[in-house]
Parts: structure tokens; sequence; C-alpha cells
């Protein structure tokens, strides 16, 4: 049982899988107290109903039939909790005669040890409470919001920590916060003149969509 948020079917709105149709879980309980957080419902586990693991995944079942390509986990921050019991029975329901299980995404700013063996991991590092080492370098996307300065110079460290081989480069978005003037100008003006940065837009606001 896990205290769920929201659940639905919609478009990911960010990131490198922008534009794509995926189910999300919106699990509750987060206590990395970010001032500007667009979901700050989300902060109390006890605000939310405890959900089945069994019941999440047939309803990730039922939106891989609607089209959905992945499961994004997402929160509040998801590894407050053991993902790994979840993460196993989305696998196992949505293996439809023997054809790969859906993919599982995460999204996380990295404060917990990592579980459930996330097929994708979307690293939001926090300025204030920093990543594990282990989250910088399993991580497929690195994504830093940036509201100041400061928040560049936490990106390229951040950067700088991720692992870097020939088989495995971190992509790295720089994600201006909502609404946040400076954040845009900033986040544009860096990603111009450092090409190893992309911009990241949260598309689904700026469409008005779930
Ligand atoms: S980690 Fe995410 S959910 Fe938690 S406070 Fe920060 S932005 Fe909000």
């Amino acid at each position: 049982m896990l205290p769920v948020m929201e659940r639905f079917h919609s478009l990911q709105g960010e990131g490198a899988h922008c534009g794509r149709s995926a189910f999300f879980i919106r699990l509750a309980y987060c206590k990395v107290g970010c001032p500007w957080c667009d979901t700050k419902k989300s902060w109390s586990a006890e605000l939310h109903p405890k959900e089945n693991i069994i019941q999440l995944s047939l309803d990730a079942v039922k939106a891989q039939a609607d089209g959905a390509g992945f499961v994004v986990l997402t929160g509040g921050e998801p590894l407050h909790h053991n993902l790994t019991p979840l993460c196993k029975a989305i696998r196992k329901y949505t293996t439809i005669d023997g054809i790969n299980p859906m993919p599982i995404h995460l999204e996380t700013s990295g404060v917990d040890q990592i579980t459930g063996s996330p097929d994708w991991i979307t690293l939001s590092p926090k300025r204030h409470a920093p990543p594990r080492l282990e989250a910088l370098k399993l991580c497929q996307e690195l994504k830093v919001i940036v509201h100041e300065e400061e928040d560049l110079m936490f990106a390229e460290d951040m950067a700088d920590k991720t692992q870097k081989s020939l088989l495995k480069e971190t992509l790295l978005f720089l994600q201006p916060g909502w609404n946040n003037k400076k954040g845009h100008q900033l986040a544009i003006q860096y990603v111009r003149h450092n090409p190893k940065w992309r911009l990241s837009m949260q598309t689904h606001k700026l469409l008005g969509v779930q």
C-alpha cells in the first residue's frame, strides 16, 4: 500500500520524453521542502488514501491498452517509499504475452536510496537538499530548475558529478521555474552559450493539460 495523490494518463510535459504518452502515478509525501514547489498538496502522506500496488498496476495496464508508452513515478518524493514492490507489480502486470513490460520512469530529487530499478531516472536535484552520489551516477537525465544565478553554478556542479562514459551520457536540462521571468532569461541565455545543456519547458502547463 502506498499513499497516492493522483494517477492519470497524459503526455509527459518535460525533459527528454516530452510529448510522449505516459501513465503517471503521483505518490504522496515529501519532506524536501522546496519553497517554489508546485505540488505542495503532495507533501503530506496522511492527506491522501493508501492504495494497493496491484490496483495501481492494473490501472497502468488500462493506460497501456489505451496507448501509454511508459509509467512515470513522481511525487512528492517517490523515493521516500520503497518502490521495489510497486515496480515489480507494474512489470508483472504490464507484461502481456511475454512482451516487454512498460518501462518505468522515476522523477526524483535523489535524497534517498534508489529502489525499484527504474528504467529511466530523471534527477531534479535541489540546492538546499543535495542528492546522493548514487543518483547522480545512475540518472539518465539531469534536470535543474533555474530561478537565480546560483542555480546555474549548482547545475554545473551536479553535471560534473554525473557519469560520463562512452556507454552512458547523462542528458542535461535547465528548466526555468514556472512563471519566473528571471529564471527564463537565465536558462535561455545559458543554453545559448553552453551547448551541452538543453532547455526544458513545462509544456503541459503551457498547453493547459494535466
Ligand atoms: S522535491 Fe518536488 S515535491 Fe518535494 S518539495 Fe521539492 S518540488 Fe515539491
